[in-house]
């Protein structure tokens, strides 16, 4: 698939050459502008006005030094970054991602997405992102606490409840989300809703850790009734075994479907039984052990070392809930060839383009990341909304409101869809649906 409108074809070239280097933002960039070629062409305010130009550059990029004291004495120097994308429809809000692999252009990948996501919710959030190169992995709870303390006493500057409010993501979960918090409190001498993905006792809210995948079975569900078809009876696959990937197996499960196989970045173990999950969240969630122990106490299943095998296991749906880039042509290939009929995003741009190509041509039914794992984010915002409130609903009603908000979401990406003759297509859809909150907003501020 090509950028249609020569004028978007121009600034992809300048995004290219602006940013060189950084193929993971151009992926995502690319992506958004083929979706938006129908839009231009009807609206040619939103270039003329400079929306498009603007969209594509960052309001404001922060990278910071992060020094830090292993166990033993020895200093480290980590990078951090915080992309502040976009304020236009509310205060900045996306994940801090800690992983080796984060660098600018990761951030800024994640960033723009968020954007789009985070309209796509109707929830009055803008969009950002943020990490660092550190890897939480193998090390003590004293060292990831240094580390955030250090991450935080520069961070804390530049966010706030109104301003910017970060996440979790990968390599930052709940533990993490206590020490960044609780280095904020202390320098600021204030207690506010400045971060999401809080513990219950100090502003969290119930159903923030499941939303990501609750939310991404609730979205599946409803692009599957669609198609007359069901997680019911369905045999699923889905990579990872973190945060999306766990609370997707929950939900798929409750749906009534079966969960064969899941994975860790060492490799991946199939249990045609069904998924102990249970056995995982031990693995994961509390003794922090690699993926492989679960053949240990489970000798039916099989253990296969690396990531891209998962894919070659016949199901009927895939959820991608690892990282990038993690689904391929060649994959997509197997899971089209397996009769997958439905591939649904829980990680941000897993699926490569040309496994989108070849997914979408096959006819299967495709939802793609920014839409489909909106619910973390939504589920943030109503976080945010708790601590303003200085109030806390029960599960139950974060839970009604999630699932209300991802048929929506489900249904306005399918209706934009439509409307700009691409029925179906929700790549295109969420892009659209998503783009014209924002652009609107832009317009109605002239140039700032
Ligand atoms: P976690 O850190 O909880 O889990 C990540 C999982 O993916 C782990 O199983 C990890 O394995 C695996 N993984 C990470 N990097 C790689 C890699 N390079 N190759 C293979 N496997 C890898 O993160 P989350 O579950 O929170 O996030 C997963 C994805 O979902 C990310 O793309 C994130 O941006 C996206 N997302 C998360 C949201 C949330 O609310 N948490 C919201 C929206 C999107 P290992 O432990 O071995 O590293």
């Amino acid at each position: 698939m090509s950028i249609q409108n020569e004028y978007l074809r121009g600034l992809m070239e300048r995004v290219i050459a602006r940013n060189p280097a950084e193929p993971e933002f151009h992926q995502a960039v690319r992506e958004v502008l083929t979706s938006l070629s129908p839009v231009v062409d009807a609206h040619p305010e939103y270039i003329k006005e400079g929306v498009m130009d603007c969209l594509v550059e960052p309001e404001r990029t922060i990278k910071f030094r992060v020094p830090w004291e292993d166990d033993k004495g020895n200093i480290h120097v980590n990078r951090g970054f915080r992309v502040q994308f976009s304020s236009a429809i509310g205060p900045y809000k996306g994940g801090l991602r800690f992983h080796p692999s984060v660098y600018e252009g990761i951030i800024k990948f994640l960033g723009f997405e968020q954007i789009f996501k985070n309209s796509l919710t109707g929830l009055p959030i803008g969009g950002g992102k943020g990490g660092s190169d550190f890897d939480p992995k193998g090390k003590s709870d004293a060292e990831v606490m240094r580390f955030c303390q250090s991450f935080m006493t520069e961070l804390f500057k530049y966010i706030g409840p109104d301003t910017d409010v970060p996440a979790g993501d990968i390599g930052v979960g709940g533990r993490e989300i206590g020490y960044l918090f609780g280095q904020y409190k202390r320098l600021r001498n204030e207690f506010t809703g400045v971060l999401t993905g809080k513990g219950l006792t100090y502003g969290g809210s119930l159903a923030r850790t499941e939303a990501t995948g609750y939310g991404l079975c609730y979205f599946a569900d409803n692009m599957l009734k669609e198609a007359g078809k069901s997680f019911e009876g369905a045999t699923v696959v889905i990579s990872g075994s973190g945060n999306v990937a766990i609370y997707a197996c929950e939900k798929a499960t409750q749906f009534g479907a079966k969960v064969v196989a899941m994975s860790d970045s060492g490799g991946y173990i199939y249990d045609k039984n069904g998924i102990d999950l249970a056995c995982i969240k031990q693995l994961k969630e509390v003794e922090r052990k690699r993926i492989s122990a679960y053949a240990d106490t489970h000798p039916q299943a099989e253990y296969h070392p690396g990531c891209a095998g998962i894919w070659t296991i016949p199901c009927h749906i895939a959820l991608p809930c690892a990282t990038q880039n993690e689904l391929n042509e060649d994959a997509a290939k197997a899971l089209i060839q397996n009769d997958c009929f439905a591939v649904a995003e829980g990680a941000n741009m897993p699926c490569t383009p040309e496994a989108v190509d070849a997914l979408q041509g096959a006819g299967l039914l495709f939802a793609p990341a920014k839409a489909a794992n909106a619910g973390g984010v939504a589920t943030s915002a109503l976080e945010m909304s708790q601590n303003s409130m200085r109030f806390y609903w029960s599960f139950e009603e974060v839970d009604a409101h999630l699932h209300r908000i991802m048929t929506d979401l489900y249904h306005n990406a399918a209706a934009a869809a439509a409307q700009y003759g691409k029925p179906g297509d929700l790549v295109a859809g969420a892009n659209i649906a998503g783009f014209l909150k924002v652009a609107d907003s832009m317009l109605a501020y002239g140039v700032v």
